[in-house]
């Protein structure tokens, strides 16, 4: 034992021996190997490097962290696999959309926008009123394609030529609710 370090100020985790210390960074340095074939399964032999039943090279065993790690993340990944489950049996039954119309409580101006009181307010006939909206939405296309931006000459062009086509199917449809209305009108006197 004339080997071993008597000094006290030794650092406390270092080893008070060499040798000892040299044995423990070997160990360390020499990986874990698996105990069995991943192949057959059988158990390797000690100190083979392959397997004695189907030849299959042993690999290193997977660190205990390692396991540990896919260990949580299995286990979080069940977590989240059964809320989906529960998430989706929940939106797929009928009892809870039911609940959820019956608190969903519509404003009292919402009936404003119902279709056949649009109708009475404006006086149109119903086929009338469906070429008027087609043409507030074309009206409505030909004002959003001013947000386009335009980088470049040819840009600027396409987006002229969007804006006039908008404007020609709202000039179409308004025309269309003219003569539906006249003709309806006119079956009416
Ligand atoms: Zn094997």
């Amino acid at each position: 034992m004339s080997e071993v370090v008597q000094d006290t100020q030794q650092e406390f985790w270092r080893p008070p021996s060499p040798v000892a210390a040299d044995e423990i960074i070997v160990r360390e340095a020499v990986p874990a190997m698996a105990e069995t074939c991943p192949r057959c399964s059988s158990e390797f032999l000690l100190g083979s490097r392959f397997c004695h039943t189907c030849g299959e090279r042993r690999r290193e065993a997977i660190s205990p962290t390692a396991r540990a790690d896919a260990a949580v993340m299995a286990r979080v990944w069940e977590q989240g696999v059964a809320r989906m489950y529960s998430l989706g049996a929940a939106l797929t039954s009928r009892k809870t959309w039911s609940a959820v119309w019956n608190k969903v409580q519509f404003p009292a101006w919402l009936r404003y926008l119902h279709f056949h009181e649009i109708q009475s307010w404006i006086g149109l006939s119903t086929a009338a009123l469906i070429a008027f909206m087609i043409g507030l939405g074309c009206v409505a296309g030909a004002l959003l394609v001013g947000l386009l931006t335009a980088k470049t000459f040819v840009d600027w062009q396409a987006i002229q030529f969007y804006r006039a086509e908008w404007l020609l199917a709202a000039t179409a449809a308004f025309v269309a609710g003219i003569l539906l209305k006249k003709s309806s009108g006119r079956d009416g006197e």
